[in-house]
């Protein structure tokens, strides 16, 4: 039975570990303790150890010494392991999502669905790693052949954001695994739990030490010391733009291959033939889930001008009857926001838009609990200048903004730097492709809200990075092709 005083209260209390996880072994950190603090009330879920970039250097020797033996598993050796990783995921998803909760805050029916999303890509990679099949070419002479295998790339490394604390992870670490690659990840500060109760089912999912490892310290050294060393020859970001700036600034050291996840400012467009309510409700789940600290989530809705006033009150009058609360109540709709620093910076864009001319219609404040609880705000009448049009929001806080014709739709929303999601409603078929090949975006949702799933690539263009997660195509990024020619046949 958990302790009376444990805020966690796990049924397997073994998933809850405080120490990073490297060649198998729970290590004692040698850098200062990480603590980690309860999002929704502020108490303090726990410490965690780090370590220093020595450890770290350790570490990547450590996973570099785990690769000859794991490439040489057959794949479907590979696969079975992490099959029962997905297992484990499912079995365990209650503790899982309570872990989340806890120390990220999203309401917890959203957690639940984060771990059956983030287990899928364990069981859609284990199935992959089995079909990733080399190629035979038809020899340009008749003496020779041609043929292209596809080996492991090396030592892989992952840097993850706290927003989806178990699916970015599960989501990168199963393709490097599935293709015969150790993998060092470096979970966010705030949600390193999530982390470690990953890296405890791999292990009794029979992933062997040196595998899959989590390294927890100061990330600006980690990530040096990922970029510096030899064996590390891919890296895997989500986060942010301005990060990732770095990090790839970083990999040209050693010429790591990257792949780069990061910041969106999607448009959501209301066309006049749209199906109006169908469209409102889309808006609410892709803006509202996770309190808006989604990097596909919508900053910029546009609504015909004939639809706008009605759409305005419509979705204003929505997002205000939205709960906000902790994530543990089942009535809750929008939990805190992560940080200090996640409430401040949308109160000074908001204030920033307001003396720009903007309108709030609902919300525009923090939230009545207090704490890190933000209300649910929709303002029209933004520049375009403002920086609530122009940057990544990440927050419960939204844009409305009339428009007169498809080319102008097109236009505003592909008015930025980045190029992630984007969204929009119509019922006019020439429209749906025309305005679909038209957005400037990685991924388009049509009459949708929901546009990720183990088996579709999910990635950015421009400022939003680029490589592909998911899919068929997600394990490339984890193989290298070797051509072989072999002559006097
Ligand atoms: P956010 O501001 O939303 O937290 P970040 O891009 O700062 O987004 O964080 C995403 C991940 O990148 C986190 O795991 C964080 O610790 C890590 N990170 C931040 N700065 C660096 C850095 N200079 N080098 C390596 N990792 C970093």
């Amino acid at each position: 039975m958990p302790a009376l005083n444990d805020p966690f209260a796990l049924q397997d209390a073994q998933l809850l570990r405080h120490q990073p996880f490297v060649n198998g072994q729970w290590m004692t950190g040698d850098g200062p303790a990480l603590v980690v603090d309860n999002p929704a009330t502020g108490v303090r879920l726990g410490e965690v150890g780090t370590l220093t970039p020595s450890s770290v250097n350790a570490a990547i020797d450590a996973a570099q010494a785990a690769l000859p033996g794991w490439k040489a598993m057959t794949a479907r050796e590979r696969s079975a392991r992490m099959e029962r990783w997905h297992d484990l995921i499912l079995e365990h998803s209650d503790d899982l999502a309570r872990i989340m909760t806890l120390e990220q805050g999203k309401p917890l029916s959203e957690a639940r669905g984060e771990i059956l999303y983030g287990a899928s890509f364990a069981k859609w990679f284990a199935e992959e790693g089995r079909r990733a099949v080399g190629e035979i070419i038809p020899p340009p002479q008749r003496n020779r052949r041609l043929l292209v295998l596809r080996e492991p790339i090396g030592v892989c490394a992952a840097i993850t954001p706290w927003n989806f604390p178990c699916a970015m992870i599960v989501r990168k670490t199963a393709p490097a695994l599935a293709a015969g690659c150790p993998i060092l990840l470096k979970p966010a500060e705030s949600t390193p739990f999530s982390a470690l109760a990953l890296a405890e089912l791999s292990q009794r999912a029979g992933i062997p030490p040196g595998v899959f490892n989590v390294v927890l310290g100061n990330p600006p050294d980690i990530g040096k010391t990922f970029a510096a060393h030899p064996a590390i020859r891919k890296l895997s970001f989500t986060g942010s733009t301005r990060t990732g700036r770095i990090l790839l600034a970083q990999s040209a050291e050693q010429i790591q291959k990257v792949t780069m996840e990061l910041g969106g400012n999607a448009p959501f467009i209301v066309f006049e033939d749209a199906d109006f309510d169908a469209a409102v409700e889309g808006a609410i789940a892709a803006k509202f889930r996770n309190a808006g600290q989604v990097c596909i989530a919508v900053n910029r809705i546009l609504v015909h001008e004939t639809l706008f006033g009605r759409f305005t009150e419509r979705f204003a009058a929505r997002a205000a009857a939205l709960k906000v609360g902790n994530g543990l109540d089942p009535d809750t709709d929008i939990g805190p926001l992560i940080n200090t620093a996640a409430v401040e910076r949308i109160t000074t864009l908001l204030a920033e838009a307001k003396t720009e001319g903007a309108k709030i219609h609902t919300g525009g404040q923090t939230h009545k609990l207090g704490g890190l609880y933000f209300e649910p705000t929709v303002i029209t009448q933004i520049s375009q200048q403002s920086r609530l049009w122009r940057e990544e929001i990440f927050g419960p806080v939204v844009t409305i903004l009339p428009f007169r014709d498809e080319a102008e739709a097109l236009r505003l929303a592909n008015a930025t730097e980045y190029g992630l999601a984007s969204y929009f409603y119509s019922r006019d078929l020439g429209r749906l492709f025309r305005v679909a090949e038209g957005l400037q975006f990685g991924m388009v949702g049509v009459n949708t809200p929901v546009i990720s799933s183990d088996c579709a690539p999910f990635g950015g263009i421009k400022a939003s990075g680029f490589g592909r997660e998911g899919s068929s195509h997600g394990i490339d990024d984890y193989l290298e092709s070797k051509t072989v020619w072999i002559g006097g046949i």
